[in-house]
């Protein structure tokens, strides 16, 4: 039996970062790993630390999140190819810069300073950007950063700080006997803790289930695309309302790029791109960016990632089970949080609260409302 503090499920960027804060602050630290560290949605993700686009209630954390990827190397021992490029979200119509101006005065609220450029201004400063634009906002310190590096770094730092890391190590069965849960893994090891984390990703409803607890979630797919290496042109990440493309170019000059949805399946380990998403991203894209019209793609994935009903993640204790936290349904828009993440499921392991408000993501409100004995009278 192993005994520890805290068991956690799932190696991804909630399981480690988590992980890690909980090592710096002398708690004993089990991850159990189906897989890799960070081979899921963690690792193979667009890349995407923004915070523009965020709903309200997400832009506390989004904003601890961010002070924490400023100083990234210090935390982890690596930059992960972060770089703070600025994130630009184009506007295609009237309606859709009407939304930019809403959101940025709501944002403004929350600490976000956004930058509104009309179409002329938005030319003369990113001569790339395409006549079909009608205006954007900037984001000047949001950007982007390379999910294996990332994934693989926090995997090691939370292992260098003691934590032990179990991969090949799928949690097959797991009970609470109002003290300890009792994990056992596909071999055949027991892991025994006071509290459990559940960070499982899209199997994240699979084990709040075994625990009685409510909640709605499914897999997706979000479709991925690179190019070959082209020279520089787009500094800055770039996104659209609406949502049809994403895109980044890294350093070694590929584009990054998603959009719409692949297919897989949960139950079998399996995620395909495709072929159809990928042509409409890139029609989008090079609707806005013209000169990446003959530009090739070298290759297309996807990954899986849990979505809940309204978009967002479930952070926070179990409604039925005393020491049970879960951190999943991050609905395509984790790897920027994950940092914050981490930071909260360890205070709730260490004061019982977080600092930081995460109300809005209490798995209570998937709880379906009982009809009273007089209401269920026919
Ligand atoms: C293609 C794609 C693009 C995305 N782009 C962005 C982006 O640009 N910006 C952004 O902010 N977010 C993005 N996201 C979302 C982001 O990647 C996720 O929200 C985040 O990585 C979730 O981290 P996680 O640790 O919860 O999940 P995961 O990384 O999926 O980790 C969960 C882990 O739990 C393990 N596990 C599950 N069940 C068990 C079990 N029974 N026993 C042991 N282990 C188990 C799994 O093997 C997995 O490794 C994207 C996601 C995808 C798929």
């Amino acid at each position: 039996m192993i005994d520890t503090d805290v068991a956690i499920i799932g190696g991804g960027l909630m399981g480690t970062s988590a992980a890690l804060e909980l090592r710096r602050q002398q708690r004993s630290v089990v991850v159990l790993e189906q897989g890799w560290c960070g081979a899921q949605a963690s690792g193979v993700n667009y890349g995407g630390v923004r915070r523009q686009g965020r709903a309200a209630c997400q832009l506390p954390l989004s904003q601890r999140a961010h002070a924490i990827w400023r100083r990234l190397e210090q935390t982890i021992g690596s930059d992960g190819e972060y770089i703070a490029s600025g994130h630009l979200k184009l506007a295609r119509s009237d309606a859709d810069m009407q939304e930019l101006i809403a959101y940025r005065e709501m944002a403004a609220a929350y600490g976000l300073e956004l930058e509104l450029l009309e179409a002329e201004a938005l030319r003369r400063r990113y001569p790339w950007i395409g006549k079909q634009a009608y205006g954007a906002s900037l984001c000047a310190e949001d950007g982007h950063a390379n999910p294996r590096l990332i994934a693989a770094a926090f995997a090691r730092a939370a292992e260098q700080a003691g934590a032990r890391l179990l991969q090949q190590s799928a949690v097959r069965e797991c009970s609470f006997d109002g003290n300890y849960f009792v994990l056992i893994n596909s071999r055949g090891e027991r892991v025994r803790s006071r509290f459990l984390l559940n960070c499982s990703g899209a199997w994240g409803k699979e084990i709040a289930e075994h625990f009685g607890d409510t909640v709605s979630e499914q897999a997706i797919y979000p479709n991925m695309c690179v190019t070959e290496p082209l020279p520089p042109l787009m500094n800055l990440s770039l996104g659209v309302v609406g949502g049809a493309f994403y895109a980044r170019q890294v350093e070694r000059g590929n584009v990054v790029l998603g959009g719409g949805r692949g297919i897989g399946n949960l139950a079998l380990d399996a995620t395909r791109p495709r072929a159809s998403s990928s042509f409409k991203a890139l029609a989008a894209l090079t609707e806005m960016v013209p000169a990446l019209r003959n530009a090739l793609v070298i290759r297309t994935w996807s990954g899986v990632e849990g979505e809940t009903p309204d978009h967002q993640p479930v952070i926070g204790p179990s409604a039925t089970t005393p020491g049970l936290l879960h951190a999943f349904g991050f609905s395509g828009a984790g790897f920027q949080l994950a940092p914050a993440v981490g930071e909260v499921l360890a205070e709730l392991v260490t004061k019982g609260e977080s600092s930081t408000p995460i109300d809005a993501f209490s798995i209570k409100r998937f709880a379906v409302q009982q009809p009273s004995k007089e209401e269920s009278r026919v």
